[in-house]
């Protein structure tokens, strides 16, 4: 049963301008703390989305330092992504193609690899 319920009932019930009056005034308290609760809550939410997009950036930059590749000559997922270039082939990079240039991060292997990837990779 929400504030107004009650007072409609009373009214109903009652209907003395005194009684009203006091249920007016409960209604204003209860709105008060409703305003309250509802200020706290903005501040709850606007600090966990805060929280939620550092974690959200924390969890693209980790996508990021993942090796998209594993590496042909030692073969462990250990390639970083040094940069992307257009493709050396003149009619690739015409047609979008680019060059991925891989670093081995093992260091007991350390290779350097490219890779033509097509217009979307
Ligand atoms: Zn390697």
């Amino acid at each position: 049963m929400n504030p107004f319920d009650t007072i409609e009932k009373w009214i109903k019930e009652h209907g003395s301008a005194s009684i009203l009056r006091d249920h007016v005034a409960l209604l204003k308290e209860q709105m008060s703390n409703l305003e309250r609760e509802n200020l706290s809550l903005k501040v709850k939410l606007h600090n966990t989305e805060t929280e939620r997009d550092d974690y959200k950036n924390k969890a693209d930059g980790f996508a990021d330092e993942q090796p998209a590749e594993t590496c042909p000559y030692c073969h462990r997922a250990t390639l970083r992504l040094i940069e992307i270039k257009p493709n050396p082939n003149p009619h690739f990079a015409m047609m979008g193609f680019k060059q991925r240039y891989y670093k081995c991060g093992n260091p007991s292997c350390g290779q350097a690899y490219d890779k033509s990837v097509n217009p979307e990779g």
